[in-house]
């Protein structure tokens, strides 16, 4: 097979908050290259690196919001994050854990830090990234997964640590999460000096971050904590090479290659679809819900 080369190594953008209590680096489509089309079918990546929360009685995080057309994945490495929305559903991503969000033909909702973990504070570090839908599948019904840390595929690789598939596969091995269009997610969690071959099609876009650690990828170029990293749609296999105890969210996805057209918290294929969710939006059909 032939090697997947890096195209790009990202150094993080200075931070920015999404309400109060998300202090995140904006990966995508913040930058030209990241652009959705170029990441396609990932459309938005935050990266809440390693941040210390003081302790709060009231919960710190974003208000009532809506969301079409696409997934949310949330991605829990420190700190837990509870959620609420307009269906009366809610819940809780521990650490370790992920939501599987399929907002699809709309959903409104508010996400902030979980009520007791607020009130003792402490490091919070999660990704939210989010993941294209086919245009026959935006207006589904919108639905959860919650993939606690417990559910996801381990594929053990012996004295070089282990890779926690979330979706899709690696090494033969299915994570549990349901993806509409093909998509790979999985951490890999190496020790120091620890390697791990990775193996996707070609035509895929591939990327990742550094969560915890320092890495070198295809034994020559390192890539330092809280940065990303982005393959050529070219080759298939790359190597992931520990230099001290790391953690690397991969991520590689089939693109969908539709048009997009993306306003705010709608992605949609078309302006009219964009000026129909606003009104949708405006005339109450994403429901109610208290800030
Ligand atoms: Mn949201």
């Amino acid at each position: 097979m032939a090697t997947k080369h890096l195209e790009a190594i990202i150094q993080p953008r200075p931070a920015h908050y999404v309400g109060d209590g998300f202090r995140v680096h904006n990966f995508i489509p913040g930058f030209e290259r990241l652009n959705m089309q170029r990441m396609d079918p990932f459309i938005m990546l935050d990266y809440n690196s390693k941040y210390e929360f003081p302790a709060s009685t009231v919960p710190k995080g974003v208000g009532v919001h809506p969301h079409r057309g696409f997934e949310t994945v949330t991605i829990a490495y420190q700190g837990r994050v509870q959620h609420h929305d307009s269906s009366g559903g809610g819940g809780i991503i521990g650490q370790g854990d992920v939501q599987w969000m399929t907002a699809a033909s709309g959903v409104l909702h508010k996400e902030y830090h979980e009520k007791e973990w607020s009130e003792k504070g402490g490091i919070f570090q999660m990704v939210q990234l989010w993941v294209n839908l086919p245009a026959k599948d935006k207006m589904s019904q919108p639905k959860y997964q919650s993939i606690e840390n417990a559910s996801m595929k381990r594929v053990d690789l012996g004295e070089n640590g282990y890779v926690e598939v979330i979706a899709g596969e690696y090494n033969g091995e299915k994570g549990p999460a349901f993806t509409f269009t093909p998509v790979n997610m999985m951490n890999a969690k190496l020790k120091a000096g620890g390697k791990a071959t990775f193996s996707f099609p070609a035509h895929y876009t591939t990327a990742g971050i550094v969560i915890e650690g320092n890495i070198i990828v295809n034994g020559e170029k390192k890539v330092p904590t809280d940065y990303m990293l982005l393959f050529e749609n070219q080759g298939e296999e790359f190597v992931i090479e520990a230099e001290d105890d790391a953690v690397v969210l991969i991520f590689s996805g089939e693109p969908i290659k539709e048009p997009i057209f993306a306003y705010g918290p709608f992605v949609m294929n078309t302006r009219e679809e964009i000026i129909q969710a606003y009104e949708d939006f405006n005339n109450g059909k994403f429901g109610t819900l208290e800030e």
